[in-house]
């Protein structure tokens, strides 16, 4: 998990690295780019949180029933691998305790023991063999690895069944062992059933969220319990709404809870990219792509050098004017003051 502590995003101190360093002693949130980006003078009367406008108390209150449910889903996640790891266990130790008490029925027979034993030997040679080509081999490499553990586990079976003709026969002794066997055999399927029940729940509740595939490692909470990931190479922080780990990247995901613009707003590209760096800081990866969940549609977002370049390049403008102690509108479009959510306190609004 990204979240809570990782070691990765403490004790990080931002230095700027140009002019702002004397004004700033902390990072740019990604929250603060996202309005900066929209207007400049929204942010600026954001400050006052004192100000905030009905939309945004009901955005903020959907956006925290979403992430509640998101949030279930990891849990039960988790809790479905842990249940997982239980029954794999559980079936290992009937199969091991069954395998013994067959092993006590067998009759007592040397011969047939040497016998399996060779055969045994001639699996682990077969195992040993796809294990050499599995590291010289660019190809076929799911086959190999198939083959190495069939291989491998078959050696280990024949000989342990090989023990069978060693040991002296006792039949009520394999009769105890077989039943024991089935009590575990019972419990592990008590644990699948129940597994499987989670399961069932969280794809559904996964289709009905429309969540991307992957697992869920990071769900901001919009409360304290959230860590605020962290990055002092390029001065920024953040909270994205999740993060989804798939195919070795970690994608941010920012859920907009409004109306569902025909394309992806200007403001919450530059809040996305911004997610994408402090990723790319703490990972050390940039992950390709993050992604913009509106109501009615989600947009992939891909994190280019260019988009990069802009979300930089907005940050300082923000300490500019955070230095100069004042903000102003940077655009001449009556539609974007009608939707902004500032525009009743708004002195420069355009009508
Ligand atoms: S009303 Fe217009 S000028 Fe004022 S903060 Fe909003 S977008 Fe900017």
């Amino acid at each position: 998990m990204i979240h809570g502590n990782n070691p990765k995003t403490q004790a990080k101190v931002y230095k700027p690295p140009h002019i702002y360093e004397h004004i700033m002693s902390k990072t740019v949130s990604a929250s603060d780019l996202e309005k900066y980006a929209y207007c400049p003078l929204s942010w600026w009367l954001s400050r006052d949180q004192s100000e905030r406008s009905e939309a945004e108390i009901e955005g903020s209150e959907k956006h925290r029933k979403e992430e509640g449910k998101v949030n279930e889903i990891a849990i039960k996640e988790r809790e479905s691998q842990r249940l997982e790891t239980t029954i794999l266990f559980f079936s290992f130790m009937a199969s091991t305790i069954s395998i013994f008490g067959m092993i006590l029925w067998l009759p007592d027979s040397r011969v047939m023991s040497a016998i399996l034993l060779v055969e045994a030997l001639l699996w682990l040679i077969f195992s040993l063999y796809f294990l050499t080509m599995l590291e010289k081999s660019r190809k076929n490499r799911n086959l190999l690895e198939r083959l190495t553990a069939l291989t491998a586990i078959g050696s280990i079976v024949v000989a342990i069944y090989s023990l069978g003709f060693v040991f002296p026969k006792n039949t009520s002794l394999a009769m105890i062992m077989q039943i024991s066997a089935l009590v575990w055999l019972m419990v592990a399927t008590t644990i699948l059933w129940k597994e499987s029940h989670i399961e069932q729940y969280v794809r559904k509740q996964r289709k009905k969220l429309d969540l991307p595939d992957g697992v869920i490692v990071y769900v901001d909470m919009d409360n304290e319990s959230s860590e605020v990931l962290e990055s002092a190479k390029y001065g920024l922080r953040g909270r994205p709404d999740h993060i989804i780990e798939r195919d070795g990247y970690y994608i941010p995901v920012e859920l907009k809870t409004g109306r569902t613009p025909r394309g992806p707003l200007f403001s919450h590209i530059v809040q996305l990219g911004t997610y994408g760096l402090i990723i790319e800081d703490i990972t050390g990866k940039r992950p390709p792509y993050g992604i913009l969940k509106y109501p009615e549609k989600s947009f992939e977002i891909e994190f280019t050098d260019e988009l990069r370049d802009i979300v930089l390049k907005k940050r300082d403008e923000l300490l500019r004017d955070l230095e100069r102690g004042e903000a102003h509108r940077n655009h001449h479009r009556p539609g974007k003051c009608r939707a902004c959510s500032r525009r009743k306190i708004c002195p420069e609004r355009l009508d």
